[in-house]
């Protein structure tokens, strides 16, 4: 018996397996105040509390979108955010059977020796903040390590830190009732082809998993949250099959079948391509122990953010292209996804970003 016995093992083990059920996935709308702020300059809204709250509230009401998602990972400003007419976003979550989530990492600092490699903040005070963030309706969270590829990186002093982070913090969730999404993303940066990219996250999620052994993590009440296997940003683009193909054979080596679900990044896909790999991934045939489906924040909401605007007369035509993409996604989870559900505003458009920082 390698896990730790926690009070919350049934309701973690029912929360994990339920955010996995096949047609739903995660919308990430988990942006720090300093990103959404990124955001709302490119269309030119102001980073104010009552800006930020009215987006939440267009995404968590958008007609219909809520049936597509199993949780929503929300910044801690939104877990005690409510709708213009007073109902707790949490509420509005829950009675639409959708998990609220809550981010717990307080971003990347540099480790000193390295060519910019990181490790993420967070865990001096996690236990009391998962605590209190249970009490408020929260029952998963994330936290984001970060990790690049380049000639000598990921160093192994970066794949051991963060590793080690990442289970110490899915410890402390489970200590807590929070199911821990576990998120070493790879990031795309790089002129790197594909089979780089498949050996560094092999070994990454290799020692994620030895981490998560050593730290007594109960597999089956956890999610793991990867980069799909592709080429670098800087390489020519492959067909989503092959990406299909390196990416399960890449998770089959590494994640164990305890796992019930892997939920993946966007990482600066387009709403379009990302939708697409997901469901190349769920057609292809052969052995998947766990369920693959998505947790996107820019894929999400790209077309939606541009439909809006910041101007209220624009809210019904960006719910309504949210629910392009939760649709694509969710079918997506079941590889029955047709492809260009609508290539209008923003949908193909690369969201790729250098180094980005959530
Ligand atoms: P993207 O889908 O925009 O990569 O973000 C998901 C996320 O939550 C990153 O931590």
């Amino acid at each position: 018996m390698s896990s730790f016995k926690s009070k919350y093992e049934d309701e973690l083990i029912a929360n994990a397996a339920y955010i996995g059920s096949p047609g739903k996935g995660i919308l990430a709308a988990d942006e720090s105040t300093g990103t959404i702020g990124k955001r709302f300059a490119s269309i030119n809204v102001e980073n104010v509390e009552a800006n930020r709250r009215t987006l939440r509230e267009l995404l968590f009401t958008a007609p219909g979108c809520l049936d597509c998602l199993s949780g929503v990972i929300l910044f801690e400003e939104t877990l005690y955010q409510k709708t213009a007419a007073g109902v707790p976003f949490v509420d509005v979550l829950k009675k639409a059977g959708v998990l609220p989530g809550i981010k717990v990492d307080k971003g990347t600092v540099e480790l000193a020796g390295t060519n910019g490699e990181t490790t993420t903040q967070g865990l001096d005070d996690l236990g009391q903040r998962c605590k209190k963030y249970y009490e408020a309706g929260a029952r998963f969270a994330k936290w984001r390590a970060v990790l690049k590829i380049g000639p000598n990186e990921p160093s192994p002093l970066s794949i051991h830190e963060n590793a080690y982070g990442l289970a110490r913090y899915a410890v402390i969730c489970q200590e807590n009732g929070l199911v821990p999404i576990v998120e070493p993303e790879i990031l795309v940066d790089g002129p790197h082809d594909i089979a780089k990219c498949a050996d560094v996250t092999e070994r990454v999620l290799a020692a994620c998993y030895k981490a998560l052994s050593d730290h007594h993590v109960l597999l089956e009440g956890t999610l793991l949250k990867p980069n799909m296997v592709t080429p670098g940003s800087d390489s020519p683009k492959v067909a989503p099959e092959v990406i299909a193909q390196h990416t399960v054979r890449a998770l089959l080596r590494t994640v164990p079948a305890a796992v019930p679900a892997i939920v993946f990044l966007s990482g600066g896909q387009s709403e379009e391509e990302a939708s697409v790999n997901l469901n190349a991934m769920n057609k292809l045939k052969g052995k998947k122990p766990w369920t693959l489906t998505f947790s996107y924040g820019r894929a999400l909401q790209q077309s939606t953010l541009k439909a809006w605007g910041g101007k209220d007369e624009n809210i019904p035509k960006a719910q309504a292209a949210l629910l392009v993409r939760c649709k694509a996604n969710s079918e997506a989870t079941l590889g029955t996804y047709q492809g260009n559900a609508n290539l209008g505003d923003g949908a193909s458009e690369s969201l790729h970003v250098k180094d980005y920082k959530y």
